[in-house]
């Protein structure tokens, strides 16, 4: 065998890349290929802050690839057109690829199999490449998938992993396959990270010597982003899960089990969403709910994406989000929850706005987190309701996080900055801040009669 192509999607690495070294086990020249499908452009995935992102990526790379003697080559269209089309230049008779868990990607997997056999072309595809765990691999006995997070996390921990795979040295490319130029997008959001795997792995080695052993103690503290932030580094696939956790277990210091568990939810929902693809738009499991919408919750809706709802710790949240493009997961829970729960807005909405501005957004983990908020995922207490006041108190004691993302209120001291109405009314005119949209009783009031007609 002369040449394969290796197909990279959501596992934009050199590190641990399984498809990558199968292809240069068995091949003499590989094409490393990537393509920028049109169709995922036309659905709306594409927003500038993951095509910035995904840029970085593209390079990063390339530049690694050029480093062993190769080069990446981009092509953009309908993707199982330009692979058969670049296998045919190539001449090549294997391709190789990662597995993935939504409902297109599969269909892309389906299809391509499918017109590369026609031309007598191999497809191989990798499991636990994008996942720590394949989907489908841990069951519970009867179903087909775990629903429950607990006793997937206790098989999922007890699955031996495979060995973390170096980069290769060299990769030989054939002449004569042409690529587009690195394309080289910018985002909407003013103080996005920069991707690319140098990037994760910095970030990586940073986080495992500083910042994991207090994982457990400070994941919570909102204004102290003592999180690792690699979640864009992994949807890209910029870096491995399987070389994070076995990493991250290596530090054998006192967070590292509680960052591995958080590592796993990622997994949980890939295994969900790949067993229920609908789930990406419909309920895993209806409560029955008739939620409000953009017709009529217009402005709630609005005042919520703005940052704009009066309550500081929601909107300190969703302005970091529209700033980064990333927020702090306390700050993911909070804002969820005042939508579909205090406003009692349908899930959709929120996760729509999420995925336009999210550098890490992701079907799984965005739809599943966002009805695990709103109790139609997989919360055993689906009822819950977050209270952003007590909430902010809890993880943000001094109102740090608050005023650095909401500055109208950057001159109130301590813990009233989370209760602004309260102020004296002289102090509160004074401020360009909004009253609360909704108190908080009758929010909840609101929401318990809908679950309760249910
Ligand atoms: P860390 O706390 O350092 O955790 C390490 C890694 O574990 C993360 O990078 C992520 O890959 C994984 N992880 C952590 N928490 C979760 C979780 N609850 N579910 C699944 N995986 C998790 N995460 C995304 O990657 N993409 C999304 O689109 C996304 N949307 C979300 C929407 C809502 C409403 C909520 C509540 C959570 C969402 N999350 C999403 C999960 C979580 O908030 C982020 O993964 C996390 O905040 C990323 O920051 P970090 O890398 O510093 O996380």
């Amino acid at each position: 065998m002369n040449v394969s192509v290796v197909l990279f999607t959501s596992d934009l690495r050199l590190h641990d890349h399984p498809p990558l070294l199968a292809a240069l086990d068995g091949a003499r020249e590989v094409v490393p290929l990537f393509v920028r499908d049109r169709a995922v452009d036309a659905a709306g995935f594409a927003v500038p802050n993951r095509l910035a992102f995904l840029s970085d990526c593209l390079r990063d790379l390339d530049a690694g690839l050029r480093e062993r003697g190769g080069r990446l080559v981009v092509r953009s269209g309908e993707p199982v057109e330009q692979v058969c089309r670049v296998a045919a230049e190539a001449g090549a008779d294997e391709v190789h690829m990662s597995a993935d868990v939504s409902a297109y990607a599969k269909h892309r997997e389906e299809r391509l199999r499918r017109a590369l056999e026609a031309e007598g072309v191999r497809l191989h595809v990798h499991d636990a490449v994008t996942t720590a765990v394949a989907p489908g691999v841990l069951t519970p006995s009867g179903a087909d998938h775990f629903a429950v997070f607990t006793p997937f996390y206790r098989h999922w921990s007890q699955k031996r992993l495979r060995d973390p795979l170096g980069a290769p040295r060299s990769v030989r490319v054939p002449d004569g396959v042409g690529s587009q130029e690195l394309p080289s997008d910018k985002g909407t959001s003013p103080g996005p990270a920069p991707g690319g795997e140098s990037e994760a792995r910095r970030r990586l080695t940073a986080w495992l010597r500083d910042g994991i052993a207090a994982y457990e103690d400070r994941h919570d503290d909102l204004a102290g982003d003592a999180t690792s932030r690699l979640s864009p580094h992994l949807h890209f696939g910029a870096l491995s899960p399987v070389e994070l956790v076995h990493r991250a277990r290596a530090t054998g210091g006192p967070g590292a089990g509680a960052f591995v568990r958080q590592v796993a939810w990622r997994d949980f929902h890939r295994q969900l969403l790949a067993a229920r693809p609908d789930a990406s738009t419909a309920d895993y499991r209806t409560r029955h709910d008739r939620w409000r919408t953009e017709r009529t919750a217009r402005e709630d809706i609005e005042a919520w994406r703005e940052g704009r709802t009066g309550y500081p710790v929601v909107d300190a949240a969703m302005r970091q989000l529209r700033h980064e493009g990333w927020m702090h997961n306390r700050g993911r829970l909070l804002t969820a929850s005042f939508l579909t729960k205090t406003l009692y807005v349908d899930w959709r909405i929120g996760a729509r706005h999420f995925m336009e501005l999210l550098v890490d957004g992701d079907v799984a983990n965005n739809q599943l987190n966002w009805q695990w908020v709103a109790g139609t995922g997989t919360d055993t207490r689906p009822n819950r309701v977050l209270n952003p006041v007590l909430q902010a108190k809890r993880h943000d004691p001094d109102g740090a996080y608050v005023r650095r993302w909401v500055p109208e209120l950057a001159g109130i001291d301590g813990a009233s900055v989370h209760e602004p109405w309260k102020l004296p009314a002289r102090e509160r005119a004074a401020l360009d801040y909004p009253d609360p949209l909704v108190e908080l009783p009758e929010g909840l009031a609101r929401f318990r009669k809908a679950r309760e007609r249910g």
